[in-house]
């Protein structure tokens, strides 16, 4: 079995393993399509915290279920499922509290200790595998588990009515952020990118207000500012940008030892609220839900698929900030263009 393997800080290779082992409470997955996205890059370059090598990387994950441990129930060979990474200890203090994404030994399967979905099958708990509609497209659905990110984030807003949303970074995450600010109560939607390629994909998505600063659009002040880029540049314009009585996300994912600058004064003046979203957090089966529903509309969002064989090339295109997402379809045996 074809196996792609960060066997260290930087080193990639494509291997052959045999066939995962699974537990009784496991699920065999046959990988149809794996999302390729900023984290990956973090645990390549060795800037994820904990993570353990060699890992097989691939956190957004769908497939076929081909084999079941004898203690599962519910799902069966043949079943079409998108995979929550994230897994959890149970005993700690915020895993007992009912903050799970918190947990102190937080592992994400192709980030942290346990092996992605870079493979032609994967092991997963049948927990973490959710059942998909057998007419649900397998390939686009590997947007789920960042739309499970995105409904976080939006638990932790105030979702109001006739509120105007800003939103830095018009990639996958900034996407799927705009697509459900009206759902929250978004009046108008404004997504300021610095890499017009990217701003196109908004506006095929429909978004107008779509500008490569936010000096350049006609509002001045937004209730809700949603920072998707973890680029402090964005963050630090983004908190000048919150109207008095607003909030500010830090939702995209900044260097672990970067700071930004703020006014504390407009912060207690206009009492504007700063808050943070990590990862999934009881949204996985939500997000299938509104995928499902037709929350996204996927055509736009991906624009290329590669082979196990082409990891590479496709780490080198993400790099590089072409394309749009880029997935893995490691049973795949030629990469393809979708959006050029
Ligand atoms: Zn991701
Ligand atoms: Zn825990």
């Amino acid at each position: 079995m074809r196996t792609v393997v960060f066997e260290a800080v930087g080193k990639l290779a494509l291997v052959e393993r045999p066939e995962p082992e699974i537990g009784p409470k496991d699920v065999l997955v046959k990988a149809a399509a794996v999302g390729m996205c900023g984290t990956d890059i973090h645990v390549f370059d060795g800037e994820f915290e904990g993570t353990i090598y060699p890992l097989v990387p691939g956190h957004e994950a769908t497939g076929e279920v081909v084999k079941v441990g004898e203690a599962v129930k519910g799902l069966a060979p043949g079943d079409h499922v998108a995979v929550n990474p994230s897994t959890t200890c149970g005993e700690c203090e915020y895993c007992l509290n009912g903050q799970a994404n918190l947990c102190s030994a937080w592992n994400g399967l192709g980030v942290v200790a346990s092996d992605g979905a870079c493979q032609e099958l994967f092991a997963a708990p049948a927990t973490n595998a959710y059942k998909l509609k057998p007419e649900t497209d397998l390939f686009q659905a590997a947007l789920i588990e960042p739309l499970g990110c995105a409904i976080r984030g939006y638990d932790l807003l105030p979702r109001r009515m006739g509120q105007h949303y800003l939103i830095y970074g018009s990639g996958t995450m900034g996407l799927i952020m705009a697509q459900l600010a009206p759902r929250a109560g978004a009046v108008s939607v404004t997504i300021v990118d610095t890499n017009p390629e990217r701003l196109k994909t908004a506006r095929e998505l429909g978004f107008d207000l779509a500008f490569e600063s936010a000096d350049d659009a006609p509002a001045t002040g937004w209730d809700i500012v949603i920072d998707c880029t973890g680029t402090i540049a964005a963050i630090e314009d983004g908190l000048k940008r919150v109207k008095a009585g607003g909030t500010f996300q830090n939702f995209g994912v900044a260097p672990a030892e970067a700071f930004a600058d703020y006014s504390p004064f407009r912060i207690y003046r206009g009492e504007v609220t700063i808050n943070g979203s990590m990862a999934v957090h009881n949204s996985f089966g939500r997000a299938v839900d509104m995928f499902e529903a037709g929350a996204l509309n996927p055509g736009p969002m991906i624009s290329n698929s590669f082979t196990l064989e082409d990891y590479s090339k496709a780490l080198d295109m993400f790099r590089s900030g072409q394309g749009r997402k880029l997935q893995i379809r490691p049973n795949d045996t030629e990469s393809k263009v979708f959006v050029s």
